[in-house]
């Protein structure tokens, strides 16, 4: 049993936090928000007044915030307080370059550090079944396993300090540009004539195959439960996979790296999200197929 220090009890970090007190570890936890506290309470965490409270002398501190500018600050907060050789987890989905200040602020103070953005969203922290993408040392990383085992389905070890969030812009950026090619796919197939269900069989079995059409296919029906079985409610929101292109953008800006399409499908969600539909789960898109026409 850990004692764990758990930052950001949002919509995943809640039932994250669960599982480790259901896996039997103490966890102390802290968030802004009232309802976050209340729900982290009754799911057994002890409840912290501040994060420095909540990270203080505690074996392993896990962060899930919305962004990197709350890791780099909550990091720099709780430096002081934080046991040299404690292991320091961010789950949060964020930027290269605030992932690589709070691997340093974790070294300045001699903690291990991972960062290990995760993918299956809120059902997957409901279920402790989430894909953990994880990057440090191999000292890190050894560290985090038992951790993660709890709130985790798998864990991949993706490289040194920073390789998790690369991994995790990598994967989304594939994931937002195949949804878009899918949606465009069965509008056309539509306007040639063939029913989704037959463009389905064969696009599910053949080359054109991916977790966009098998998984969470975009229109209703072949897939029974994606939400396009539900009136496009998320599932996984249009303004967060708006955030994630946002990051792999800046991520190919870093690093001089071509990506055409991201940076297209970046200007399709920004104007899907402009248009009032941030809250639309992000396989939605297919609306804009569906309603806009050639120019
Ligand atoms: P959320 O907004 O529900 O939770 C974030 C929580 O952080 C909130 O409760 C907020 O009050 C708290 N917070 C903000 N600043 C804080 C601070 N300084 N100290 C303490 N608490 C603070 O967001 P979420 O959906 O739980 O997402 C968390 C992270 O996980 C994000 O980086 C997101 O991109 C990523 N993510 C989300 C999903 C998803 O499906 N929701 C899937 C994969 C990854």
């Amino acid at each position: 049993m850990a004692t764990i220090g758990f930052i950001g009890l949002g919509n995943m970090g809640g039932p994250m936090a669960a599982n480790l007190v259901k896996a039997g570890h103490a966890v102390r936890g802290f968030d802004l928000s009232e309802p976050a506290i209340e729900q982290a309470r009754k799911d057994g965490c002890e409840i912290a007044a501040s994060a420095k409270e909540a990270a203080a002398d505690r074996d392993v501190i896990i962060t899930m915030l919305p962004a990197g500018k709350h890791v780099t600050a909550v990091f720099d907060d709780i430096k002081d307080v934080v046991r040299a050789g404690a292991l320091m987890i961010d789950s949060s989905t964020i930027d290269i370059a605030s992932a690589r200040e709070a691997h340093e602020i974790a070294q300045s103070i001699g903690a291990l550090c991972v960062d290990a953005p995760v993918s299956g969203g809120i059902m997957g922290a409901i279920n402790g079944t989430l894909t953990f993408m994880a990057g440090g040392s191999d000292a890190s990383l050894e560290a985090a396993a038992p951790i993660l085992e709890p709130m985790a389905g798998r864990v991949v070890n993706c490289g040194a300090a920073t390789a998790g969030q690369a991994a995790k812009v990598c994967n989304n950026m594939i994931l937002a540009i195949t949804m878009i090619g899918t949606g465009e796919a069965f509008e056309l197939g539509r306007r040639l004539g063939l029913t989704d269900q037959a463009l389905f069989d064969v696009v599910s079995t053949a080359s054109g195959q991916s977790w966009s059409t098998t998984t969470y296919c975009p229109v209703p029906g072949p897939v029974p439960t994606s939400p396009a079985n539900n009136d496009y409610k998320p599932g996984f929101a249009a303004d967060l996979m708006l955030k994630d292109l946002g990051l792999s953008q800046d991520a190919a800006g870093m690093t001089d790296a071509f990506t055409p399409l991201g940076a297209h499908a970046l200007e399709l969600y920004q104007q899907f999200c402009d248009d009032g539909n941030g809250g639309v789960d992000f396989s939605g898109i297919i609306k804009v197929m569906q309603t806009a026409k050639k120019v």
